[in-house]
């Protein structure tokens, strides 16, 4: 008999969090109808959305865990992989617990993450626990908590459709957030005035009214000459200065050097033009900054960050509908992630580990039946100092939660080295991905739409999520594999035990007063929960900052930032900036490149030129060239656009076969964020002299993925989104 059911979840993809139906027929997922009520997509969904559901049901999905032998991967049973994780984290915990370190996964329900953090803490005693928005929005966590005293959106995303002016700097929310982007337009079709700075005409640079480009990696630069101007023209909201925040002095002294002069020489923005982006900013009645992995993702992303707080705090741009500062989370939990606690430095509800009270605390709830916990009140590592601690063999074991630092983290070869330098890699994944590949044991793993919990998108909205099909094979809800480990390890049984994520969400809720007040029969409706949410009858508005800041004071900290730029600087050898992105269909890569239809509309990578740095070259359009760096060399198809200014070239973080991140820097990070700087290195393009075939080696990379440079598409992204 034929059973058609619609199961109502949220989108697997970016933090715009898209409320869909999943089209079930006879137990498995195929088709997603958008969900028409839901608050913040009303209906819409972009490809992603729409598509995104197709890698769920693939053959190559893992069905059974993994061990390798002598290079090669074998079939195991559960009890064989599960006795053999569980007996090196044993051994290597009893002799040093911080030679083992846990990557959560941003992707995955908030309740398996939790989990994940407990697992590290509790069985093995570290607190080496962290996750991929140490390299996305780590500085925005860092940033924003040290101005404003916590590391969120300070609005929801609705307010964006009250405000008079929105500033966007270092963000595409047109391909890599499409439905905030619809809020953006929907402000500007009420008169909103939407102004886009990025070093790259992009799509959501076509959609604003002003487009300034600029060059990468010096928004700090811009925005403390923008302040001088403010001040200089008395502009400030001195009311909201005096009442609301300190360090003031401090601030104006610092940004007084930043004249128009030395701006316009460091950004490449015309003087006139900063001037007046920074009058219209501070003279609109509600204005917002949004921003994404452009201020971020650098060695100095805090700054940036804290640059965009100083700008917002100084015209009283905060604690209002259709103000803010409103950094777009990447992935579709990442911000739940952070909440989660799977962070070195952050229990669950941002608790913090080096107040010993809180570490005490912690300690005391996860003790019992005998068994104690004795975490350290210290800091673990943040997972770029795992890699690196693994590179120099200080680091025995990493367990990788469904992330794929092979790809996505800066500089492949390092992080290549780093994995075969473990005593043993254990990835919980669905699908042997480049990380998979390189790991001891792969534990499969129960994907998207397989399981009951929860997600929080960028707005702090946790909403929930609904299973639709079982997972495939011999494939495990991941709380439940984690669960196995830690009685396994020793853990008494009843301290690691549930019966239901929702059992698993109660014990967050006790951890972390942020979320008390979340219990199942509110959080379960189309508008969700906001946080923070304190108690049961807390109306758990989104809009942040209204009276006071989250800081002990109350106040809003100004915060003295000078202007440092990129680590690597163009010279003769490497003379171009590479800058990476994303595209509209695609997210990472372990997923939408498993989704046919996604798959068909950008098969592979590209490096965008701009048209005269071409010409100097003799490349043209489509070729594929010779990209290279101080870390390594791709081969890659070239896109020849006026798109881009000259001297900075892009390409998109997707694909391994031409993997921007070989080129990348990991030797330079945020020392505030421990962000690396991948949004800026400094590269060399050249032609092919060998011949093609020499050319399509390097190209396919050892992948099994072949094609040609015509199969490269070109999208129109407004017909999608509007
Ligand atoms: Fe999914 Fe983001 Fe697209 Fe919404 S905007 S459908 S959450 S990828």
């Amino acid at each position: 008999m034929l059973e058609i059911k619609y199961v109502p979840t949220i989108c697997p993809y970016c933090g715009v969090g898209c409320g869909i139906n999943l089209v079930v027929r006879n137990g498995k997922i195929i088709g997603v109808e958008p969900y028409k009520r839901h608050p913040v997509n009303e209906g819409k969904v972009c490809p992603k959305g729409n598509f995104g559901y197709e890698f769920i049901n693939r053959e190559d999905r893992l069905k059974t865990p993994l061990i390798k032998e002598n290079g090669e991967f074998r079939e195991a049973s559960w009890d064989e992989a599960l006795d053999l994780v569980a007996s090196k984290l044993k051994e290597v915990s009893s002799d040093d617990p911080n030679k083992i370190g846990f990557y959560a996964c941003a992707r995955s329900p908030n309740e398996n993450i939790y989990i994940t953090q407990k697992l590290a803490r509790v069985a093995c005693g570290t607190q080496n626990v962290d996750h991929c928005a140490r390299i996305c929005h780590g500085p925005t966590v860092a940033g924003l908590a040290t101005t404003f005293g916590s590391g969120a959106m300070t609005n929801g995303f609705d307010s964006i459709k009250e405000s008079d002016y929105i500033f966007c700097i270092g963000t595409n929310s047109m391909e890599a957030h499409p439905l905030f982007a619809r809020k953006i337009i929907q402000a500007r079709k009420k008169g909103a005035k939407v102004v886009v700075a990025d070093p790259r005409f992009t799509p959501t640079a076509k959609i604003a009214d002003e487009y300034v480009e600029f060059k990468t990696g010096t928004d700090v630069a811009l925005i403390n000459a923008m302040i001088k101007v403010i001040i200089d023209n008395n502009l400030q909201d001195k009311e909201f200065i005096e009442k609301r925040t300190r360090g003031y002095e401090e601030l104006k002294k610092c940004t007084q050097k930043y004249t128009l002069e030395m701006a316009s020489e460091i950004t490449g923005i015309k003087e006139e033009v900063i001037k007046h982006l920074a009058i219209e900013y501070a003279s609109a009645d509600k204005a917002a900054i949004v921003y994404s992995l452009g201020i971020t993702e650098h060695s100095h992303g805090a700054d940036n960050v804290m640059s965009t707080a100083n700008l917002a705090m100084l015209t009283g741009n905060i604690g209002r509908e259709g103000t803010g500062v409103n950094p777009l989370r990447g992935q579709n939990n990442v911000q739940g992630a952070c909440d989660m606690g799977a962070l070195p430095t952050d229990y669950v509800g941002y608790r913090k580990v080096q107040d010993e009270k809180t570490t005490q605390w912690f300690n005391d709830y996860y003790s019992g039946y005998g068994y104690e916990v004795n975490l350290p009140a210290e800091p673990g590592l943040t997972l770029v100092e795992m890699m690196n601690a693994a590179h120099d063999g200080d680091l025995k074991v990493l367990y990788i939660h469904g992330e794929d630092p092979v790809l996505s983290d800066a500089d492949i070869k390092h992080t290549k080295e780093a994995l075969n330098n473990l005593e043993m890699l254990i990835v919980q994944e669905c699908f042997l991905t480049d990380t998979a590949q390189c790991a001891d044991v792969v534990l499969p793993a129960a994907g998207w739409g397989e399981q009951e919990g929860t997600f929080t998108n960028g707005e702090r909205r946790v909403q929930c999520l609904h299973k639709a099909q079982e997972p495939p094979g011999d494939a495990w809800i991941d709380w439940k594999i984690m669960e196995e480990i830690a009685v396994r390890m020793g853990v008494p049984r009843p301290l690691f035990h549930y019966d239901s994520a929702e059992e698993i969400f109660d014990e967050i809720r006790q951890c972390a007063p942020i979320m008390a007040g979340m219990n199942r029969e509110r959080l379960d409706t189309p508008e969700a929960l906001h946080w923070p949410c304190l108690s049961e009858d807390d109306p758990c508005k989104p809009l942040m900052y209204e009276d006071s800041f989250k800081t002990p004071d109350g106040l809003g900290v100004f915060q003295v930032i000078e202007h440092t730029g990129p680590v690597e600087t163009p010279d003769d050898e490497y003379p171009l900036i590479l800058t990476t992105t994303r595209v509209l269909f695609h997210y990472h890569a372990a997923m939408t490149r498993r989704c046919e239809t996604l798959s068909n509309e950008v098969k592979t990578g590209f490096i965008e030129i701009n048209t005269k740095d071409a010409a100097e070259r003799g490349i043209i359009n489509n070729e594929v060239v010779r990209a290279f760096s101080r870390r390594g060399e791709i081969a890659v198809p070239a896109r020849i656009t006026d798109d881009i200014k000259p001297g900075i070239v892009n390409i998109p973080m997707h694909f391994a076969e031409c993997a921007a991140n070989v080129l990348t820097n990991s030797d330079s990070f945020d020392p505030k964020s421990k962000m690396v700087e991948l949004k800026a290195c400094a590269i060399q393009i050249e032609k092919f002299e060998d011949d093609f075939d020499i050319k399509k080696d390097i190209y396919n990379n050892g992948t099994d993925i072949s094609i040609e440079a015509e199969d490269i598409s070109t999208t129109t992204v407004r017909k999608e989104v509007i």
